[in-house]
């Protein structure tokens, strides 16, 4: 059977092409579904510009739409074992780390309930006989353009905000991981978010999500995924006029100082970069330890690499899932090679795993290469993949050098005990997000952002829902007699 999919707040049959979501772990067929078509697309904006204006959804208080998002919520806690194991399938994440995007997503639409229903407005000082006010108002059908490697965590990042700040949204998964974006749309129908407020759009980028974007009625995408394609798509926004949010590719770099509690950081280097098999924007995939303590460190992370559990994602003390694609495996298989010819040493890792359950899927090894400088290709280019490089540093300026030459400024790490050392090189690090004697934690109340060609604009926080709100002043004149200017 076909699945349906969610265009304008009915479930049917895409008009595109059907294809199969496959399990990345043996590639089995998940399910069969025809993707949305260019005629589906314009369909539902549609019918998405009128459903943001109406009555029922734009005049809602804020706390009863603090309570629609609320109950999205808790639909999603109450199914969140379903909805983890559906993950699971879709792109091969091991089911702890699909169980916790899940967990993220009920908590990210908690949150911008609680957003909603507090957010003030202000009164501004006036330079006259008025009152001024600055309020915020719904954008209108607004885009959310996601990737396939944290589908529910992401889709819900961009969902909960747009929802409280009073638009319509469409939803464009990846084509590889449409289920969970799905059955959000189903949440959000049951949760009682009206008929075409929300619409689910699976597809291709270059058809679907190309259509969405160029659609006049469309009127701020809120995209994540590479940075090519959000270079791409700020070129239409800049033609449209069109505000955009871009969460984009990172080369993060991972600083071990030589006074840092080396347990600590061994740990929290190999889940910077091993953990989601590398597929992770925030990837710690460069590692920088001080000359001193190179060696003992890389033998303690080498052996620990090795250690990793890869294997069946269903299997809760699985560490490393497969890879999303073959085609993605082949990719990141080139560039390791690439690091090799260009002179590198591999340390661990460096091909796939054999036999048990790994010849059906797209496993790899976690790897680790040294013996490259930071100009490398494999230093500059994100792989997307459990691919570490590891150099040497001798003192805080060369390391502050090497660290920030990336066109990437997403994220990174330090380890170190001394706490001024720490405050120094994290505010001179150019990044988003800097992590200090931890790595990859994450919390929906504190901003994320990417600078450089990581991105534009940010996602989460409190006032993240003033990303999907248009400002507007109101002047409120309080004269007793008329304006003197045309006596
Ligand atoms: P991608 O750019 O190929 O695709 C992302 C989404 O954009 C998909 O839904 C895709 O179908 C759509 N798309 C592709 N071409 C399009 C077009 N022409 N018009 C409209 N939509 C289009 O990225 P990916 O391979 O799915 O994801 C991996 C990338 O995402 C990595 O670069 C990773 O760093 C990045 N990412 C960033 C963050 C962040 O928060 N900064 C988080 C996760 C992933």
């Amino acid at each position: 059977m076909v699945m349906p999919i969610y265009v304008g707040g009915a479930w049917r049959q895409g008009g595109g092409a059907v294809y199969a979501s496959r399990y990345p772990a043996d590639d089995s067929v998940n399910a069969e579904l025809a993707a949305a078509s260019v005629e589906d697309a314009d369909e539902a904006i549609r019918i998405a510009d009128t459903a943001w204006r109406q009555p029922e959804w734009r005049d809602l208080q804020p706390h009863a739409r603090a309570g629609i998002l609320y109950r999205i919520s808790t639909l999603i806690r109450e199914r969140a074992e379903e909805l983890a194991q559906l993950q699971r399938r879709d792109n091969g994440k091991p089911i702890s780390e699909t169980r916790a995007l899940v967990a993220s997503a009920a908590g990210t639409f908690q949150f911008f309930a609680a957003a909603c229903e507090t957010l003030e407005e202000t009164l501004t000082p006036p330079r006259g006989d008025y009152l001024t006010m600055s309020v915020h108002e719904p954008m209108g059908v607004v885009a959310a353009i996601t990737p396939w490697n944290s589908p529910i965590a992401s889709e819900a990042q961009k969902l909960a905000p747009a929802l409280a700040a009073g638009n319509a949204v469409i939803v464009k998964p990846a084509e590889v991981t449409p289920l969970a974006a799905l059955e959000l749309g189903r949440i959000c129908e049951q949760a009682g978010v009206p008929r075409g407020v929300v619409s689910v759009l699976p597809g291709k980028g270059s058809i679907v999500g190309d259509a969405i974007v160029r659609h006049p009625l469309v009127r701020k995408v809120s995209f994540t995924g590479g940075t090519t394609t959000g270079r791409m798509l700020a070129g239409i926004a800049a033609e449209k006029l069109m505000p955009v949010t871009l969460e984009l590719g990172g080369k993060s770099p991972t600083i071990v100082f030589e006074d840092a509690d080396i347990e600590h950081a061994v740990n929290g280097v190999l889940f910077g970069i091993f953990s989601s098999s590398g597929e992770s924007c925030i990837a710690g995939s460069r590692l920088f330890v001080h000359e001193s303590i190179r060696d003992s460190f890389l033998e303690r992370l080498v052996a620990k690499a090795g250690a990793l559990r890869v294997g069946d994602p269903s299997d809760p003390a699985t560490q490393m899932g497969p890879l999303i694609t073959s085609a993605h495996r082949a990719s990141i298989e080139r560039y390791v090679q690439l690091g090799l010819d260009e002179g590198g040493k591999l340390l661990a890792g460096g091909e796939r795993p054999r036999g048990r359950v790994y010849d059906a899927g797209w496993f790899y090894k976690p790897t680790i290469l040294s013996g490259l400088s930071n100009s490398a290709r494999i230093c500059q280019e994100e792989i997307f993949g459990p691919v570490l490089v590891v150099m040497p540093f001798r003192d805080e300026a060369g390391l502050l050098d090497q660290a920030n030459d990336s066109v990437f400024g997403l994220a990174s790490g330090i380890w170190t005990r001394d706490y001024k050392r720490a405050w120094r090189v994290a505010r001179r690090l150019e990044a988003g997000t800097v992590w200090i004697n931890t790595y990859k934690q994450f919390s929906i109340s504190t901003p994320f952002t990417g600078i450089k060609e990581s991105g534009l604009g940010i996602e989460k926080g409190r006032l993240g829902i003033l990303q999907y709100k248009h400002q507007k002043s109101l002047y409120w004149g309080l004269n007793e007699q008329p304006l003197p200017w045309a006596n």
